[in-house]
């Protein structure tokens, strides 16, 4: 069956926002109110040689894009009272809009704070692989766009597919595994 996700190399993320962008362009989300992210992240620490007194450092800065995680176990699907927060069958997580009363219990829920209210409507939307209402983007504007090629959209059932092929090959890991289990899977 399948069960769609991203792949996004943060190596070669250039912090561009392209991806924020074209996500906001294609959902025609309000000013202030986006699916995506891209932060700004560092890592790594400063060590001193005892024998030498030499200080090593393997410190880096990087940029991180976010958005929903698309959960194996949702949450938001758990305490949505109206079933508007639904598993589709390609394992994405979307929102029934006719459905949605604005409750907000899904944004409370969310571990990611991966939803928004659009204030127009009352809806609570988010990231749906940019669905059109039957089937996602293909691929979602945030893929077709991301200037530095970082991004891949597929199906992580199947074995051949370029996104499994490409998490294998470079390790790729969700984020946050210990929250939920994502679907969306990086190279650090
Ligand atoms: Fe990074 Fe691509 Fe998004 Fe630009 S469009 S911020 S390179 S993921
Ligand atoms: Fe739901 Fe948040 Fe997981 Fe997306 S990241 S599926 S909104 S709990």
């Amino acid at each position: 069956m399948t069960q769609l996700g991203f792949f996004i190399d943060l190596t070669k993320c250039t912090g561009c926002q392209t991806c924020t962008v074209a996500c906001k362009d294609a959902h025609n989300l309000e000013v202030g109110r986006n699916f995506r992210k891209v932060l700004e992240a560092e890592s790594g620490t400063w060590k001193q040689d005892r024998a030498t007194g030499a200080w090593h450092q393997d410190v880096r800065a990087y940029y991180v894009s976010i958005s929903c995680n698309h959960c194996a176990d949702p949450a938001c699907v758990k305490v949505c009272p109206t079933e508007a927060s639904h598993v589709a069958e390609d394992g994405s997580i979307q929102i029934d809009k006719e459905k949605c009363i604005g409750c907000k219990y899904c944004m409370a829920a969310c571990p990611y704070g991966a939803r928004i209210v659009q204030e127009k409507t009352g809806v609570v939307e988010k990231c749906r692989f940019c669905w059109d209402g039957e089937k996602p983007g293909n691929p979602p504007a945030c893929v077709g766009t991301c200037i530095s090629g970082a991004r891949i959209f597929g199906d992580l059932d199947d074995p051949d597919s370029e996104i499994n092929q490409a998490i294998a090959k470079y390790h790729a890991q969700p984020l946050a595994d210990n929250l939920t289990v994502s679907k969306i899977y990086y190279v650090r």
